[in-house]
């Protein structure tokens, strides 16, 4: 039986390969995973030893408002414990915003290409995604402003943005932000904050106090290596929160990820060594692509799209036989591109030899 209207010709995500998948598939006992920029580090020990407690907790529902971690992000973010909303993954909340904020024919203006969830709950909702294209793998603010009409509710904006890498700085976003109406709900994703260093990044969270239109959305499954928990979060102003609120299921975070939250957020020497390796494992990759004769985006991230200069599906399949799992197909219209997430030194360097197999480039294995 098909479903409602909305979803016809709505494809089903598809999830870059699963480790267990390609063991099975190839027979490979060795596989590295660098697909969905995951915490090739994991996460920091001290969550093992918080979730030792909850065991005796299993058979009680969490508290749907989670009021501990809340009053500790809140305290580490330095802002009201009432602008926060928490989601079962930011997933979700990006589904939370879709649902709260879309009647029919409203109209949703994102970049092409970014994040597919924008897309798909906006379809869902019923709503009209405008799709601006990116200019040189960045947002086109300026397109997209022009794009506003008196059915625009919502703007989303990755950044840095997946699958590019790249970033808008604070003063583009301030002055794009100084073009809208009113009428309009600006959501900034920013699943990588953490691992950016570029000092023109804009400090939306200081945005946000001045502007009642923005919504920043973060997460602990990146950089805080806890995508296995699925817990993310908004900051916005207590008058969105009350409306994602009426659309939230009430115990959508469960007590297991609000207590690898709080763990994972208490270690922040653990995020500071996983973003100096990150930006370590940036240079490392970068500086054989250069040698190879090859490009990337710029990324402020924990991966690469790189221009590959042949069909990146091919790519993605050699790799894929030598136990290299990556994607390929994220940016449509960038069909010699494949996404890489930076992993540890040794998984970087099985990736590049894999690419130089592949590529037929030279390799030293020492490099
Ligand atoms: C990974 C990712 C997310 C989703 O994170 P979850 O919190 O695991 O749902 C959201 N936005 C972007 C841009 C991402 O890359």
């Amino acid at each position: 039986m098909e479903g409602k209207d909305a979803l016809r010709g709505l494809p089903v995500y598809q999830p870059g390969k699963s480790l267990e998948e390609v063991k099975r598939e190839l027979g490979l006992s060795e596989v590295v995973k660098l697909a969905s920029n995951e915490n090739p580090f994991g996460c920091s020990p001290q969550v093992w030893e918080a979730l030792q407690e909850e065991k005796f907790h299993t058979p009680l529902y969490p508290e749907a408002e989670a009021p501990q971690l809340r009053a500790e992000l809140a305290q580490s973010l330095g802002v009201a414990p009432q602008r926060l909303v928490f989601g079962n993954g930011s997933d979700e909340i990006v589904q939370m915003i879709a649902r709260a904020y879309l009647d029919q024919g409203d109209e949703a203006i994102m970049a092409d290409v970014t994040f597919p969830r924008y897309k798909t709950q906006t379809v869902i909702e019923g709503g009209v995604p405008v799709e601006v294209p990116l200019k040189e793998g960045r947002h086109n603010l300026d397109r997209m402003a022009a794009a506003v009409t008196e059915r625009t509710r919502l703007i989303w904006i990755c950044n840095p943005n997946n699958p590019t890498g790249t970033m808008v700085s604070g003063a583009e976003l301030e002055a794009f932000l100084e073009r809208l109406p009113e009428h309009v709900l600006v959501v900034v994703d920013e699943a990588y904050f953490e691992y950016v260093e570029d000092p023109s990044y804009p400090d939306s969270l200081s945005l946000l106090t001045r502007d009642p239109r923005l919504l920043v959305l973060r997460t602990f499954s990146k950089i805080y290596g806890l995508a296995a928990f699925r817990i993310g979060y908004g900051v916005t102003s207590e008058g969105i929160v009350g409306e994602l609120n009426k659309v939230r299921e009430p115990f959508n975070t469960n007590r297991i990820a609000q207590r690898a939250a709080r763990a994972a957020l208490a270690d922040q020497e653990f995020i500071q060594r996983c973003q100096k390796a990150n930006r370590e494992g940036i240079e490392q990759i970068q500086a054989q692509l250069v040698e190879w004769g090859l490009s990337a985006f710029p990324t402020q991230g924990n991966f690469l799209l790189i221009d590959t200069g042949r069909s990146g599906d091919e790519v993605y399949q050699s790799l894929l036989k030598q136990g290299i799992i990556v994607r390929a197909g994220v940016a449509p219209g960038y069909p010699t591109y494949i996404r890489v997430t930076i992993g540890n030194e040794e998984q970087n360097r099985l990736f590049l030899k894999g690419l130089a197999a592949c590529l037929e480039k030279p390799f030293d294995e020492r490099g």
